[in-house]
C-alpha cells in the first residue's frame, strides 16, 4: 500500500542511524537528504571537521610553544600549511561521509536526493517526485541562530558561523568569537592555537551555559591563561564591516557604555535553532513548540499519527550521540514497539584542551532535589596527568547523601571526554560512589582520578 515502511527526513547522525536500524530490523526503508553527501551536520560541518581541527591545531601548538621540546623531540622552524591541515580535514570528512553512502548500500536504505516536504502525513514530496510511507521521522536537525544586526556572510569571511570558521583560508590576526558556548571555545582554541588573538564575547557571566558551575569557573581560568581574552557579561549590539576589518558595538549585558572592538574575523556562535521550514508542516498541522521545536512523546510520536521526530530539531540537548541514540530508539520503536533512551545519562564534551566532560545532574540541580555528598580530586594530584604536564582540572562526582547513587560526574582532564564514559556506564547501571570507588582501576591512567573523586565522597581518597 506504501513505497516504503519508513521514511527519514534528514541523513545526520539521527536519521542515518535510524534508517540503517530500521532496515535492519527488516522494515523497507528511504531516507531523504538535500546535501550533496550523506551525514549531516555532524560528519560534514560540525562534530568531525571541527574535531580534525582541533587535533590538527593541538599537533601545531605542541610544536611551536616547545612543548615537543621539553621531551627532547628537536624542531627547525616551525611552520603552517593550513592547505594541508584543511585538506587533512576534507579527507576525514570525505572518508567518513563515504562510508555512510557505503552503509546505505549494504544496508538497502534507499537515499531519496533533495528536499523534503509532507504533502500529507504519509506523502513526502522530494524533487518533484511524491513517495509514500507509513511512518516518517523528521531529522532535519539544526542551523546557526542568526544575531540580529551581525550578518554571517561566510564568502566574505570577515563574519562568519562555525562553517565559515571551519573553513577559513587564512589564520585571522584577531577574531572576535560571539558566544562563549561549546562551538566557540572549541573554534576559539583552533585559531588561537594557529595564531590568532582570539577574543570570546559571551552575554552571561560565565561560559559553556549548562555545565556544572564549578566547571564554568575553571573554564574560564583555563582559558585565560591559555590566552584568551574573555569579555563576560557583555553583548554585541552590532557590526559594521568595512573590506576585510569588521567593527562590532559591544555593551555591558546589564546596560552601561558601549565600546568598540575591531576585527579581521567574527565568529556568530550563539546557538543553534531546528530546520523547519520548507518542510510542510502547514500541510499536515503539525504545530511548534514555543522554542520552534517539534514536541513528542517518549516514542517520539509527533501529535501527528504516522510522525515521528529525533534529533535536534526536538527538544534535549543538540549533540550527535543523543540524535543516534534516538535513531535507534525510534526505529526499535516502530518495529518492535520499544525502544530507550535515557535522557538524564546523556554526557556532553567540549573537546578543546583539557577537555571539559560532565553527565547527569550539575551540583545546583542536584541541590534542588534533595541532599548531595560531593567529592572532588584534583588531576595535579594524578600521577599520569602529573607525567605529562596536564596538571588543570579535576573529577567531582557528586551522590545523593542517603542512597549514594550518583547523580552527577564532571571532569576536566586532557582526556575528560573518554573518561566520562565510565561515569555514563555507571550512572545507567545505576551505581552508587562506593562502587566506582570499588572498581579496579588501570595504572597508571587519568581515570584513576574518577575512582579517586568517588573515593572522596566517603572523605577517603588516597593521593591528596
Ligand atoms: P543534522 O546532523 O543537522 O542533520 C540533518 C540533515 O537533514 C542535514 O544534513 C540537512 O541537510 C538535512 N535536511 C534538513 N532539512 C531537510 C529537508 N527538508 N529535506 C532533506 N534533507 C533535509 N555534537 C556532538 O555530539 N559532538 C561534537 O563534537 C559536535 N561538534 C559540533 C561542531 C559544530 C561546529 C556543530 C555546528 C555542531 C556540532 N555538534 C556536535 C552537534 C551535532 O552536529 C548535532 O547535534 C547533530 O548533527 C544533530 O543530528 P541530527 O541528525 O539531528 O541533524
Ligand atoms: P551554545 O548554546 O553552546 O552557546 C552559545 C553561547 O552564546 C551561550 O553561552 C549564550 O549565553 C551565548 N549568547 C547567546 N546570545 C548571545 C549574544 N547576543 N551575545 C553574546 N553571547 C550570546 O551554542 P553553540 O556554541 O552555538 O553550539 C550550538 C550547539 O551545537 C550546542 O547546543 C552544542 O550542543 C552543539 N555543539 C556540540 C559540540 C560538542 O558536543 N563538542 C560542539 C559544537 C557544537
Amino acid at each position: 500500500m506504501y513505497d516504503y515502511d519508513v521514511i527519514f527526513i534528514g541523513a545526520g547522525p539521527g536519521g542515518y542511524v535510524g534508517a540503517i536500524r530500521t532496515a535492519q530490523l527488516g522494515l523497507k526503508t528511504a531516507c531523504v537528504e538535500s546535501r550533496e553527501t550523506l551525514g549531516g551536520t555532524c560528519l560534514n560541518v560540525g562534530c568531525i571537521p571541527s574535531k580534525a581541527l582541533l587535533h590538527g591545531s593541538e599537533k601545531f601548538e605542541e610544536a611551536a610553544n616547545g612543548t615537543l621540546a621539553r621531551y627532547g623531540v628537536k624542531l627547525g622552524k616551525v611552520e603552517l600549511d593550513l592547505a594541508v591541515l584543511q585538506a587533512d580535514k576534507a579527507d576525514a570528512v570525505k572518508g567518513l561521509t563515504g562510508g555512510i553512502e557505503f552503509l546505505f548500500k549494504k544496508n538497502k536504505v534507499d537515499w531519496l536526493k533533495g528536499l523534503g516536504s509532507f504533502k500529507d502525513a504519509h506523502t513526502v514530496t522530494v524533487a518533484g517526485k511524491d513517495y509514500t510511507a507509513k511512518e516518517v521521522v523528521i531529522a532535519t536537525g539544526s542551523s546557526v541562530t542568526p544575531l540580529p544586526g551581525v550578518e554571517v556572510d561566510n564568502d566574505k569571511g570577515v563574519i562568519v558561523d562555525s562553517t565559515g570558521a571551519l573553513a577559513l583560508s587564512k589564520v585571522p590576526e584577531h577574531l572576535v568569537v560571539i558566544g562563549g558556548g561549546v562551538i566557540g571555545l572549541e573554534m576559539g582554541s583552533v585559531w588561537r592555537r594557529l595564531g590568532a588573538k582570539v577574543t570570546v564575547v559571551e552575554f552571561l557571566d560565565a561560559l559553556l551555559p549548562g555545565m556544572d558551575s564549578d566547571v564554568r569557573k575553571e573554564a574560564a581560568k583555563i582559558f585565560k591563561k591559555q590566552g584568551m581574552e574573555l569579555k563576560l557579561g557583555t553583548k554585541v549590539t552590532g557590526a559594521s564591516v568595512k573590506g576585510k576589518k569588521a567593527t562590532l558595538t559591544l555593551e555591558p549585558a546589564k546596560g552601561g557604555a558601549a565600546e568598540t572592538l575591531e576585527a579581521d574575523c567574527v565568529l556568530v556562535a550563539i546557538g543553534r535553532r531546528p530546520n523547519v521550514a520548507g518542510l510542510g508542516l502547514e500541510n499536515i498541522g503539525l504545530e511548534l513548540n514555543a522554542r520552534g521545536q517539534i514536541d513528542t512523546g517518549h516514542d517520539f510520536r509527533t501529535s501527528v499519527d504516522g510522525v515521528r521526530a529525533i534529533g535536534d530539531v526536538i527538544p534535549g540537548p543538540m549533540l550527535a550521540h543523543k540524535a543516534e541514540d534516538e535513531g535507534i530508539a525510534v526505529a526499535e520503536y516502530i518495529a518492535t514497539g520499544t525502544g530507550i533512551v535515557n535522557h538524564a545519562v546523556i554526557p556532553g564534551v567540549v573537546y578543546t584542551n583539557p577537555e571539559f566532560a560532565g553527565v547527569g545532574l550539575t551540583e545546583e540541580q542536584a541541590k534542588e532535589q534533595g541532599e548531595i555528598k560531593v567529592g572532588k580530586f584534583p588531576m595535579m594530584a594524578n600521577s599520569r596527568a602529573k607525567t605529562n604536564h596536564e596538571p588543570d582540572g579535576f573529577v567531582k562526582v557528586i551522590a545523593d547523601a542517603k542512597t549514594d547513587r550518583v547523580l552527577g560526574v564532571w571532569a576536566i582532564a586532557s582526556v575528560a571526554g573518554t573518561m566520562i564514559a565510565e561515569a555514563a556506564l555507571a550512572m545507567e547501571f545505576g551505581a552508587t560512589s562506593e562502587d566506582i570507588a570499588y572498581t579496579c582501576h588501570a595504572h597508571p591512567t587519568h581515570s584513576e582520578a574518577v575512582k579517586e573523586a568517588a573515593m572522596a565522597v566517603t572523605g577517603k581518597p588516597i593521593h591528596i
